[in-house]
């Protein structure tokens, strides 16, 4: 008698339902840190803070910012106005020619942030090292 009862218990505590409800949040949980990793291993450089080298009277900036910060952090180094304004870049070291303002962003993103990686076969460049690794997999194989 008391057997059946319990039999019945568990039963009902693992119904197919309820297992595969389980199953499912586990495989989300898994799925979330197995990207986590890989977001950490092929494209961090785009989600890690990086040292702005704008120089300003004539000492490097310094401060740490997010890269998708940096477009309103060099609004405050005077990267502003019309964005066919010719300006320069004062990145530390820097020597590339006057620019339009809008290029300059993106100049300092791909080049001293270093967020463009380029393809070694073509000089395609690519935001994620996974994406480059596909296309030189598609592509160059
Ligand atoms: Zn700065
Ligand atoms: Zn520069
Ligand atoms: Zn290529």
């Amino acid at each position: 008698m008391s057997n059946n009862w319990v039999g019945d218990e568990f039963n009902n505590d693992w119904s197919p339902e309820v297992i595969f409800s389980q199953s499912q949040e586990y495989r989300t949980d898994s799925s979330q840190a197995e990207q986590m990793m890989l977001n950490l291993l092929n494209a961090p450089r785009d989600q890690q803070p990086h040292t702005c080298g704008w120089v300003v009277g004539g000492e490097a900036c310094s401060d740490v910012l997010f890269p998708r910060e940096f477009s309103g952090h060099l609004r405050e180094h005077g990267v502003t106005g019309d964005d066919n304004a010719k300006m320069s870049c004062c990145w530390v070291g820097c020597d590339a020619d006057p620019m339009n303002r809008e290029s300059v962003l993106r100049h300092v993103v791909e080049v001293h942030l270093e967020l463009k990686i380029e393809c070694p076969d073509c000089g395609q460049t690519f935001t994620r090292r996974t994406t480059l690794n596909n296309h030189r997999r598609r592509e160059h194989l």
